[in-house]
């Protein structure tokens, strides 16, 4: 998918932080699918998607299509709408008339019709059919699972993030634009149920023996939260009274798992007490929450979240952390629904700045297991993810061409966050963050600058070498020192440019103080009974290296 090496690649590269080291070749269709820049996508504003879609599990086919309604931002161009091979469009019509159409692989640009002017609104509808891809490796992979539940009934659900959701619809695939709100009506078999996002507004039985399922999503949504859901599911419902009053849980196991979800979904009210504590209010009170038994690990589709961890604590069965303490809850509920908040609420406009989705609530685990076990279990369990940084390539990819970072995004990520907290160094300032951040981006997109500039602000810290360090470079930061009577010298090194993180570290033996190291050797004094106990705060994710007896240490700085 991109190992063709076009000239677009230059021009996306210039648009890429200078640290970025992404090496990766992207092809004009990686441009296409990625750019928030392109005329044909920035003219227009998606203000609702009315999806309509009829399942045919007999033939894995599908069928159906989406009405798009938009705001005129600016002089209309041709407009790109992305839909994947194997499905095709049919057509797309405006006003009653058929949009002259021109197809560039997964991109299909249709001419307005007539004339459109800024502030104007208007509405299209695509129509379309095919066999969607097939997901090989759900969640990783998108598509539709065609499976069936150990009983032989059908079972059928998507899965699209990264891949994007124009694997199996028609839409501006972008994570930049949201739609205010979305209807999504999927027709199934009789003897399904299609379990999809916000709330069930109608069930409409049709003779051919099929029935729809019209759900409706009152907020913006991110395209790849869209799902479809379809199984023998059975449906119980719970109420948690959070700070912005009732809010509906609804459950849908299978129907032969029900006494299991029953007992490991109950962690559900806990996990969003805790992070309604940390995070501000559960994004979607209007659309509800909801746990949705999937073929796969799970994925934090908006207010429908897809489950598939077995029903039981760890993932799949493994503590992540390495400390036992990952065993303690179950991971899909307390990782996937962080997303409502980091990725669902607040959402990366550029896939490449997906840390901002991924760092968090890989963070937000750690929180997790602070709420329910205390400080140092939450601070134990992310400095146990540490074991799973590989330090491979750059947290952040190219800009523009739906470009994924390294895997590093989950514990690096939150190990960063884990540190800029003790940077901070303030849990109810840290806490305001957490929640601003919230409030200050609800139901929006966002940049990570953003993201970045907004934690550096509010916290009154310079944070801006610390950002670029973890996620724009694989060099993890090391405290260089010597200990000499009663003095401590001290630098950084394997840092960017300008590298000035504060650190703590035991002067004494009354525990961490915190020092200001740069690149330049400082020199400080120390009081520790034994030196050989010297040691930095572990809260910060960085490594230590004692200067060799050949290194020239220069005095009085
Ligand atoms: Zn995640």
């Amino acid at each position: 998918m991109r190992r063709l090496f076009l000239p677009v690649l230059a021009t996306f590269l210039l648009a890429t932080p200078l640290c970025a080291q992404d090496t990766t070749t992207y092809t004009h269709a990686d441009s296409l699918r990625g750019s928030l820049v392109s005329p044909e996508r920035t003219w227009w504003d998606v203000t609702f998607y009315d999806l309509h879609v009829d399942v045919s599990p007999a033939d894995s086919s599908i069928r159906g299509w989406n009405g798009i309604s938009y705001t005129v931002l600016a002089d209309p161009h041709e407009l790109q709408v992305d839909l994947q091979a194997p499905l095709v469009v049919d057509s797309m019509v405006q006003d009653g008339r058929r949009m002259q159409l021109r197809q560039d692989g997964a991109a299909w640009f249709a001419t307005p019709v007539g004339t459109q002017h800024p502030g104007e609104h208007h509405a299209l509808t695509v129509y379309y059919h095919g066999r969607p891809h097939a997901a090989h490796r759900p969640p990783w992979d998108g598509g539709f699972t065609w499976t069936r539940d150990s009983l032989g009934n059908r079972w059928f659900v998507t899965t699209d993030q990264g891949t994007g959701a124009s694997i199996w619809w028609p839409n501006k695939d972008v994570q930049a634009d949201e739609p205010d709100s979305q209807r999504i009506a999927i027709t199934v078999p009789d003897s399904l149920v299609d379990v999809s996002n916000g709330r069930l507004r109608s069930v409409t039985h049709h003779e051919n023996g099929t029935t729809t399922w019209e759900w409706f999503v009152t907020s913006p949504i991110n395209n790849y939260g869209v799902v479809v859901n379809a199984g023998r599911y059975a449906h119980y419902s719970d109420r948690f009274y959070g700070l912005n009053g009732p809010l509906t849980l609804d459950y849908w196991p299978l129907a032969y798992h029900l006494d299991a979800a029953r007992h490991v979904w109950a962690q559900t009210p806990s996990m969003l007490a805790c992070f309604e504590h940390w995070f501000g209010p559960y994004p979607w009170y209007e659309d509800g929450y909801k746990l949705i038994d999937a073929p796969h690990n799970g994925m934090e589709h908006q207010s429908a979240i897809a489950y598939g961890n077995g029903f039981s604590n760890g993932y799949r069965g493994r503590d992540v952390s390495g400390t036992g303490l990952g065993m303690l809850f179950d991971f899909i509920i307390i990782h996937e629904s962080a997303h409502e908040w980091f990725g669902n609420n607040i959402t990366a406009r550029d896939n490449a700045d997906m840390w901002v989705h991924e760092s968090f609530a890989n963070y937000a685990e750690g929180l997790y297991v602070e709420c329910k076990f205390g400080k140092a279990a939450g601070a134990r369990y992310i400095i146990g993810a540490r074991n799973g940084i590989r330090n491979d390539t750059p947290i952040i990819p190219a800009y523009g061409v739906n470009g994924s970072g390294s895997g590093d995004m989950y514990p690096k990520g939150g190990n960063m966050l884990h540190t800029i907290r003790q940077i901070v160094g303030n849990d109810s300032l840290w806490r305001e963050i957490l929640t601003g951040l919230n409030r200050e981006f609800r139901h929006r997109t966002v940049t990570g600058k953003q993201v970045q500039d907004y934690i550096a602000q509010h916290s009154g810290r310079k944070l801006d070498k610390v950002f670029q360090q973890y996620l724009t470079t694989t060099m993890v930061p090391e405290l260089e020192y010597r200990i000499a009577g009663n003095r401590l010298s001290y630098r950084w090194t394997h840092v960017v440019p300008g590298f000035d993180m504060p650190v703590g570290v035991t002067l004494s033996d009354k525990g961490y103080t915190v020092i200001h190291p740069t690149e330049s050797w400082q020199t400080t004094t120390i009081t520790l009974a034994d030196p050989g106990r010297f040691a930095v705060d572990p809260d910060y994710y960085v490594t230590t290296s004692r200067a060799g007896p050949g290194q020239v240490i220069p005095q009085n700085r």
